[in-house]
């Protein structure tokens, strides 16, 4: 489906195109193959962490979270909640919304339907069982998506969720930057993506930040307030303001 000529195609088309096409496609294509975005939530946005749990990362986080008075999705691994459970527990009691990022971050596209959808039943049922509560979101590892690995994670009962602002937080700069670009994407009703930790990507290595991760999560929330938007949990604000779908491919 996602080709080099795709990609140059894209490249070709400059910013103001590609809104252009992607709305004519997502007119045809978003209401039968469409990801989660953003939703229509005009006074709430929702706040992301990927990759975790993590044993430095993730007890400061909830601190910082619950002073915040905020609840966030965590889409986590489940190798890492494997791993530390009790802080998958921690994140759960704490009011957070359980989410799906895979088993180990591989890439859903390689797999093919069959082995898409069952790779996602066992990660989202042994995901269940560790953190005792339903869940229902699915972030794919680098946003990677085929049609076959769409349809796996929605037989598998799973509604798929993208994002519509990235902080680009796997690129070591300041975290004044980081929060910059974040706030800048987003909207009433965005989907932020952020890390509360970063899985090591077998294509391009392990990347390193040495930003305060915290502080970058204080940071998003008392920006996001400024702009008169409340940070809630992806679940909070499909149930407030339903979903924008886009159709969301990508090798
Ligand atoms: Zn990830």
């Amino acid at each position: 489906m996602v080709t080099p000529q795709y990609w140059k195609l894209r490249e070709r088309l400059g910013p103001g195109g590609r809104r252009r096409v992607r709305a004519g496609v997502d007119a045809v294509v978003a209401p039968v193959l469409g990801s989660v975005r953003a939703t229509g939530a005009t006074t709430r946005a929702a706040i992301t962490f990927d990759d975790g749990p993590d044993p430095e990362v993730t007890p400061l986080l909830l601190e910082a979270l619950a002073e915040a008075h905020v609840t966030c999705t965590f889409f986590v691994l489940v190798a890492q909640a494997r791993r530390h459970p009790e802080l998958l527990g921690a994140v759960s009691a704490a009011g957070h919304e359980i989410a799906l990022h895979g088993d180990d971050h591989g890439r859903l596209t390689e797999l093919g339907y069959r082995g898409a959808h069952r790779y996602l039943v066992a990660a989202r049922d042994e995901l269940q069982s560790l953190a005792r509560a339903p869940v229902h979101y699915y972030r794919p590892p680098y946003g990677a998506q085929s049609v076959a690995s769409y349809l796996a994670a929605r037989r598998a009962g799973l509604e798929v969720v993208v994002w519509s602002a990235d902080a680009d937080d796997w690129t070591d700069r300041s975290v004044e930057q980081v929060v910059r670009d974040g706030l800048n994407g987003l909207e009433g009703g965005g989907i932020l993506l952020l890390h509360e930790r970063l899985e090591p990507d077998p294509r391009n290595g392990a990347p390193t930040t040495s930003f305060d991760r915290i502080d970058m999560a204080r940071r998003v929330i008392a920006g996001a307030r400024d702009r008169g938007w409340e940070p809630g949990t992806v679940g909070e604000l499909v149930r407030t303001g339903g979903p924008r779908r886009t159709a969301w491919f990508r090798p």
